[in-house]
């Protein structure tokens, strides 16, 4: 299919595109045992889409069952490594050829624009699947360097059932850096998807039966936190459990390992990260630039949003006056549309989150410099401008909390040490930035920052073949690349001790 659609011709698929609807248990889509549904909403328009199962404890009971079947008879860890490889290199490939159906259930369930759906969410996911299955038949285990009496071998195993809940953000990609290794691994699978954004997540498991991953190896439970959710993390057959999602709930995640077996937990949370430009940045219109995608790009849903703009005072106002510039050429619009690059928030209570942090930076008393409004109401649609505000300081709740929207705090520092200790004084530590042309300022700050990624002299760049993870309170753990199998599997040293050598 062509992907150089108009707004026309996707409002006409929205119209027609089939809303996928059931759980998928041990390789047959489903509705939920106590027959419940619930209506995901397009939060462009706030009209509903549909209804989908809504899986509680009684369905995780029955998606874990099949979850441990298939991996106790080995029907998936137990086939050749290359054949597993082609089934997830044809899974891949489905994924890119439904480029378009995928795109537009996203947009649609979760508000963000078509161009990102289409150039970003569903190549990554498939680029992620294709990565870890091409890796399935490339990594060796480890023989130790032990006398000569005996033979240890240090072998990776897959852990068993993993159960991964993943939030709305980037629902197909949070869902694929945890299924590609988890897969990739030999374990069988029970993915949760956020309730807001369940649509792709239930397609993507129907892609992966179709190219032939086997029945039981991949189950999705559409359904709410509280209840599918918490009854994954406390369920004594769950091997291992992958989160992404707030702090908040990423903490409750660990309870629930505690109250129950001791589940290994991998937690990917949230961020308040912070993008330092210093003066002696040599372009920063480059860095405004990069400020100003960094926070608004996606509607400032990003857990590495750089929400917190930490500027030497001597460029402050230039750089300020620069990401205006950038903000004017991106407002709100329909989602649908491929020129919109800022879509709609993911729904309406997520909205009055973030006018309510708005709000509160007014009465802390940071000047409100950009935005700050709902927009295109008439739509019924979640829209908010992009937001600045100046004059931040750093214990501000502003600048010290997650706001998940797209609002920037921009905090005013008179040197390179000071930026460093402003950045650092969070309970986050997901991603972080810093311009300068000096490579020893460069690699001073870069050392001292306490978080996952760190950016020199750009934003979000990325790839699969790199860790992603957060320090502090943003995670346990690390997504993305082969250190990403260490959540997924076990280690066993197997010593063999050897006569007559
Ligand atoms: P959330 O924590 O509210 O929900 C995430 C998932 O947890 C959802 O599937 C939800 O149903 C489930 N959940 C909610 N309450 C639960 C409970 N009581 N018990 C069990 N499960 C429960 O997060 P969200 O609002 O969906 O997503 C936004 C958050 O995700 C932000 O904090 C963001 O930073 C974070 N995030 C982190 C990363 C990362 O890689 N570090 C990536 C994307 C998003």
């Amino acid at each position: 299919m062509s992907n150089s659609k108009t707004l026309a011709d996707w409002q006409a698929l929205a119209h027609s595109i089939r809303i996928p609807g059931q759980a998928i248990i041990d390789g047959k889509a489903c509705d939920a045992l106590s027959g419940k549904r619930f209506t995901p909403i397009n939060p462009a328009n706030g009209q509903p889409l549909g209804d989908v199962a809504e899986c509680d404890a009684a369905d995780v009971d029955v998606a874990v069952a099949a979850a441990r079947r298939a991996f106790a008879d080995r029907r998936w860890a137990g086939m050749a490594p290359g054949q597993r490889k082609r089934i997830m290199q044809r899974w891949a490939a489905l994924i890119d050829e439904h480029t378009d159906e995928l795109a537009l259930l996203e947009t649609l369930n979760m508000g963000k624009p078509i161009s990102d759906s289409l150039s970003v969410d569903v190549p990554a996911t498939s680029r992620c699947i294709a990565w870890y299955g091409e890796a399935i038949d490339k990594i060796y285990d480890e023989i130790a360097p032990t006398a000569s009496n005996a033979l240890a071998t240090i072998t990776r195993e897959p852990v068993g059932v993993v159960a991964v809940v993943v939030p709305w953000n980037f629902p197909m990609i949070m869902a694929a850096w945890k299924l590609g290794p988890a897969l990739a691994a030999g374990n069988s699978v029970v993915l949760k998807p956020a309730e807001q954004s369940p649509l792709t997540a239930i397609r993507l498991a129907e892609l992966a039966l179709e190219a032939g991953i086997p029945a039981g190896v991949l189950n999705v439970l559409p359904g709410f936190g509280p209840t599918a959710g918490k009854a994954l993390g406390l369920h004594m057959d769950v091997d291992a459990l992958a989160f992404t999602g707030s702090t908040d709930v990423g903490k409750l995640f660990m309870q629930y390992a505690g109250q129950s077996n001791l589940k290994k937990v991998g937690l990917e949370c949230g961020g308040k990260s912070p993008h330092i430009i210093l003066d002696d940045c040599e372009d920063l219109d480059a860095a405004a630039t990069a400020a100003a995608w960094g926070i608004f790009f996606n509607q400032g849903e990003m857990c590495t949003a750089g929400s917190r703009l930490i500027v030497h005072e001597k460029v402050y106002d230039r750089v300020l006056a620069k990401i205006a510039e950038v903000a004017a050429t991106l407002q709100p619009g329909d989602p649908l549309d491929p020129a919109t690059s800022l879509g709609a928030l993911v729904e309406h209570k997520h909205m009055e989150r973030v006018l309510d942090y708005i709000r509160i930076g007014q009465e802390e008393g940071a000047t409100l410099y950009l935005g700050g409004q709902q927009v295109r109401q008439d739509t019924g649609g979640a829209f908010v401008q992009p937001t600045v505000f100046s004059d931040v300081n750093n214990s501000m709740r502003i600048a010290q909390e997650e706001i998940f929207g797209p609002v920037l705090a921009a905090i005013r520092v008179k040197d390179a040490d000071e930026a460093l200790q402003v950045a650092n004084d969070v309970c986050y530590g997901l991603g972080a930035a810093v311009w300068t042309s000096n490579i020893n300022t460069a690699h001073r700050i870069s050392r001292g920052l306490r978080a996952g990624v760190v950016y020199v002299n750009c934003y979000d760049a990325d790839d699969i073949t790199v860790p992603f993870g957060g320090y502090k309170q943003s995670g346990i753990g690390r997504d993305k690349s082969l250190h990403a199998f260490d959540k997924y599997t076990e280690l066993k040293t197997t010593w063999i001790r050897l006569t007559g050598c």
